[in-house]
């Protein structure tokens, strides 16, 4: 980390440079108005005191409606919205986050600052499938849609110049249930764009597909200083067929999979020309979006340049980023779909039949190798990336073929480390811990300001009070919400009250929340019971474990991981002990991961590309124990951790399983449980703490998406740009 210079103050405290940039309208209109404009950027959704405002309309309303404040106003009673607009204290409160909202909007950010010349020109834009930006936008399914919204958040804080593409998905993933003794429920509520933040933008966009075209209606989402904008083909101008098109975020069938591609890849770059925006940098998320690299061809070649210069431009201003460390997760499609929908591109390329699809084949004489997503993204981008030093090294592995490669070493391929959002997961309640000891503000620090590294300098005793404010939160939650689950499923009352008198909250509370992925081994800890028993139920020393996921619908075995799961919490020697959320989604993420003291990652090495799960308790004094896999090679240095296994990779999965299973039981017994229990005389554990302060102090910085962004910019957008 570079040295922090005077000139790299937070944002939010330099002085204004007098010109007014982005016109932020205040305290004009009517109180509702003005709520209304501040729902409709979702900037509030990372600052405390405009949730709390939010929250305050009504707090029952507020977790009714997923925390979506145009849903809540939309739902006040009359009265309620008298008693609001003659309060005095809530005018103020509007007030002082509309002026927190203005600065936001108007400071000098550290794009602005550091660029220099052409550079201030860059213009990125950037295509994902899903976005996890808050749980009242149901645009994603996991860890891809939740790096792409923490992108955009910091490419907001920092002032990277960058529009986002994406669609806005009538009834998103889907939401989970899980009811007693039978099959995990998926449900697909249809959601009312008209209670989303979104903006119609009047523009739309006709998108070829197949022998036809699909209309497509553009939204806008706006995210700080970033618009996203978001593609939506359910319109009564459409075929009922094309109309579904945006109904489901990984929805069922190949087809449907090829024609939402062509929606994302060809249809951002139309859309965006619908806007009028001329990014210099385009920036594919995953290989969904590569159909751009075609749409873009095409374009180049109509205004006349020839194939070859064409693919130089489109290469030279193109960034890819891989997430997929297994062969399988890679899109493909057989010739006769590819020609169905992209044979058009054959006469406008002017290549023949096979010539097209060997942009999309790893080997271009293989005839009979269908056409690949994440080749075709490779070969029409000059700077390519995966999301951990391991998975770029993993991929560089798995795409030799395509680049005729002889070693690893010789294929194109970096990698740039996932971060997370630090405003969006860090706990409200740890808010004052960091201003107290991150001195002067760590809000509004550019990546360069390592203010995280004071942590290792705080009191055992104020980080202990933080975690333990941390875990009695997610307990007081868990009784609430897990009371809920259990009511709306007609459960045993029993059951219910025995959720008050089991939950502890000051037991030693273990996390595992992701997705419900097989190579993820959820179930893995119950391996060996008996031990797993043993270790929970001591009474000087309890142990307690909080589940929650989601496998995709089609993913037999991984329902069967959630169901079996669910069957633990309810019986001895796990109830009580063991429990299950359902319906994983961003609150439940936040919850978990600022509640839990120790995040328990297994996945089987090395198929976790990042994994961004584990870094979220790093910014709320929590500690990972993790298979060396995705980001925790890069995190963990021996005194802010734990290891499952030790980095090994055996070529029987039941001997793996077995190898790992047995190192959670004696890295628990052995290290973890006397860590979190082994007292001072005032109550502090001071081994956890030292790690807890030391794991802040190394990784809080290091996996920020503000990090992550500057990684980008600096070595992928500019780079690509001039
Ligand atoms: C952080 C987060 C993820 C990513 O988790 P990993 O399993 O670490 O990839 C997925 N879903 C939600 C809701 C999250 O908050």
């Amino acid at each position: 980390m570079a040295k922090r210079t005077s000139s790299a103050r937070p944002a939010h405290r330099k002085k204004q440079t007098g010109k007014k940039r982005t016109p932020v309208r205040t305290r004009s209109g009517d109180v509702f108005e003005r709520l209304d404009r501040l729902a409709r950027n979702i900037w509030w959704t990372w600052n405390p005191d405009a949730k709390a405002l939010f929250e305050s309309l009504e707090p029952a309303l507020w977790r009714a409606h997923t925390q979506n404040p145009i849903a809540v106003m939309d739902a006040l009673p009359e009265w309620r919205r008298e008693s609001l607009r003659s309060d005095d204290a809530f005018a103020e409160a509007l007030a002082k986050v509309e002026a927190h909202h203005a600065e936001y909007m108007n400071a000098r950010t550290w794009f602005e600052r550091t660029a220099q010349g052409k550079e201030k020109k860059l213009k990125v834009a950037y295509y994902c499938m899903e976005y996890a930006l808050h749980e009242h936008l149901p645009l994603y399914s996991g860890g891809l849609g939740v790096l792409a919204g923490d992108h955009l958040k910091s490419a907001s804080d920092l002032g990277v110049p960058l529009v986002a593409i994406g669609m806005l998905w009538r009834y998103g993933y889907y939401r989970q249930e899980l009811p007693q003794d039978q099959d995990v429920r998926i449900l697909y509520p249809k959601y009312d764009f008209s209670k989303l933040p979104v903006e119609d933008t009047s523009k739309s966009i006709s998108v070829p597909m197949g022998r036809g075209s699909v209309k497509a209606k553009i939204w806008k989402l706006q995210v700080g200083r970033i618009p996203l904008y978001l593609l939506d083909t359910d319109i009564p101008e459409n075929k009922p067929a094309d109309r579904k098109l945006t109904h489901h975020l990984y929805g069922a069938g190949i087809e449907y999979r090829i024609r939402q591609e062509v929606l994302l890849g060809v249809g951002g770059v139309l859309a965006l020309e619908a806007l009028g925006l001329s990014p210099t940098v385009h920036h594919l998320n995953e290989g969904h979006a590569a159909f751009a690299g075609l749409e873009r061809l095409r374009k180049l070649m109509k205004s006349g340049l020839g194939y070859d210069q064409a693919v130089d431009v489109v290469r030279s201003s193109s960034v890819f980023t891989t997430h997929t460390p297994v062969p399988a997760g890679n899109d493909r499609f057989d010739a006769t779909l590819f020609a169905k929908y992209m044979k058009s591109y054959e006469a406008d390329l002017g290549l023949k039949k096979q010539e097209l699809l060997a942009l999309g084949r790893e080997d271009e004489s293989d005839v009979n190798e269908s056409f690949c997503m994440t080749v075709l993204a490779l070969k029409m981008s000059e700077r390519c990336n995966g999301v951990a030093e391991l998975h770029g090294a993993t991929s560089r592995a798995m795409w030799m073929k395509t680049f005729g490669a002889k070693k690893p070493e010789d294929v194109p391929i970096g990698h740039v480390t996932n971060g997370v959002h630090p405003e969006t997961w860090i706990a409200d309640e740890a808010r004052p811990f960091y201003n107290k000891n991150l001195k002067p503000k760590w809000i509004g620090a550019g990546p360069e300001d390592n203010w995280w590294k004071k942590a290792k300098t705080t009191k055992p005793d104020e980080i202990w009070s933080l975690r333990q404010l941390l875990r009695r939160k997610l307990v007081a939650h868990l009784r609430t919400s897990l009371r809920d689950q259990l009511v709306y499923h007609n459960e045993d009352p029993g059951l219910i009250n025995e959720l008050y008198r089991t939950l502890d909250e000051d037991a030693l509370t273990i996390g595992f929340a992701r997705r419900f992925a097989t190579y993820k081994r959820a179930p893995l800890v119950f391996k060996d019971a008996k031990r797993l028993a043993a270790i929970m139920s001591d009474s000087d020393r309890p142990v307690q474990l909080v589940f929650a996921g989601k496998a995709h619908p089609a993913d037999k075995e991984g329902n069967e991981f959630v169901k079996k799961i669910l069957s633990y919490t309810r019986k001895a020697p796990f109830r009580g002990r063991v429990f299950i959320l359902q319906n994983y989604d961003t609150a439940v993420g936040r919850l978990l991961t600022q509640g839990c003291d120790l995040w328990l990652n297994n996945p089987i090495r090395p198929m976790e590309a990042s994994g961004t799960s584990g870094m979220k308790p790093c910014l709320n004094a929590g500690l990972n124990f993790s298979v060396l896999d995705g980001w925790w090679p890069e995190g963990y240095n021996g005194k802010n951790g734990w290891v499952v296994g030790d980095g090994s990779v055996m070529k029987s999965r039941t001997k793996q399983d077995a190898f790992d299973a047995a190192s959670i039981y004696e890295t628990l017994e052995n290290e973890i449980v006397p860590a979190f229990y082994d007292r001072t005389k005032a109550g502090v554990p001071t081994k956890w703490t030292k790690m807890a302060a030391e794991c802040m102090s190394t990784c809080c910085a290091k996996f920020s998406s503000h990090r992550m962004v500057a990684d980008y910019c600096r070595g992928f957008y500019l780079p690509a740009h001039a």
